[in-house]
């Protein structure tokens, strides 16, 4: 394993490993949720939510050992959110992890989600899925702030009227949901229109496999983002951060970030962060 690394975006810190094929697990940690749980470390484990995208096994399998230290460590349960087409299997994936360790008396929950579904995620905030477009069935996730709004109408009212209306049931103030955060899951550049909060999330936490001209195809035959496809759409997006991970194993630091210096304006340079574990050697895939 490469290791782990932190990004400061947005006013979140992300905390984890991302790289295509090999291990994807990304924690925001002031939120308590876990995007993807291809791999382990103790500084993530704390997260009660787990936000799964899809069954590329690089995206789930170190949730054994996940589990594992947060039963070791007394973490309470941990809620499962997965495609639903992959529950079936990921509850026997489980099963067979606990039957093969000792001791084993993991507390998770695993719950199916569909696109479009609403969900609580802990803190007051809520999560809707969205389907993106992999080679699977794929899911990205906005997570949302919810506040209350004092109704426009009574704008000026003094705090007595406002307890009254209280008082009598009648409504002063709605919903207002805040988007915090987008994530991707593997997708092609195009997925990330599915959603029309993708563009106005605080923060985007967005795949991006593929930097090199040489690797348009292997992008669209793998359904993954190139990042020459994924320019143009965040320069119209609004994110006031962008969080680039799951760069293939083909290219090493320097090169991914002389990619962004030579692609991105400088605006959108300075918005955009690369999560990336820092010890990597570069392999010799081509
Ligand atoms: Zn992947
Ligand atoms: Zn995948």
């Amino acid at each position: 394993m490469e290791g782990f690394c932190d990004v400061e975006a947005g006013g979140f810190r992300f905390r984890g490993t991302s790289r295509a094929g090999l291990a994807t697990a990304v924690a925001i940690d002031s939120l308590g949720i876990l995007c993807d749980a291809g791999a382990c470390d103790l500084r993530m484990i704390s997260a009660d939510v787990v936000l799964l995208s899809h069954d590329h096994p690089d995206h789930f399998v170190a949730l054994p050992q996940i589990l594992t230290q947060r039963q070791l460590l007394g973490h309470g349960l941990m809620r499962i959110f997965a495609p639903t087409g992959m529950i079936d299997s990921l509850e026997a994936f489980l099963a067979a992890g606990q039957l093969a360790s000792a001791r084993a008396s993991w507390r998770y929950e695993l719950i199916g989600v569909e696109p479009g579904d609403w969900f609580e995620v802990g803190g007051g905030r809520r999560a809707q899925a969205f389907e993106v477009e992999h080679t699977v069935t794929t899911l990205g996730y906005i997570v949302y702030d919810v506040r209350r709004k004092l109704l426009e109408e009574l704008h000026g009212q003094s705090p007595q009227d406002l307890a009254a209306r209280r008082a009598q049931g009648e409504p002063v103030d709605r919903e207002v949901l805040v988007p915090l955060i987008a994530i991707s899951g593997d997708t092609v550049a195009a997925g990330l229109r599915a959603h029309p909060d993708v563009a106005k999330a605080r923060v985007l936490l967005a795949e991006c496999t593929f930097i090199d001209a040489a690797h348009r195809e292997r992008a669209v035959e793998t359904a993954h983002t190139h990042l020459d496809d994924l320019v143009a759409l965040l320069e119209s997006f609004e994110n006031e951060a962008v969080v680039l991970y799951h760069f293939s194993l083909r290219y090493r630091a320097e090169e991914i970030d002389e990619a962004l210096s030579e692609r991105l304006g400088a605006g959108l340079r300075q918005r955009v962060k690369v999560l990336l574990p820092g010890a990597w050697t570069p392999g010799s895939i081509r």
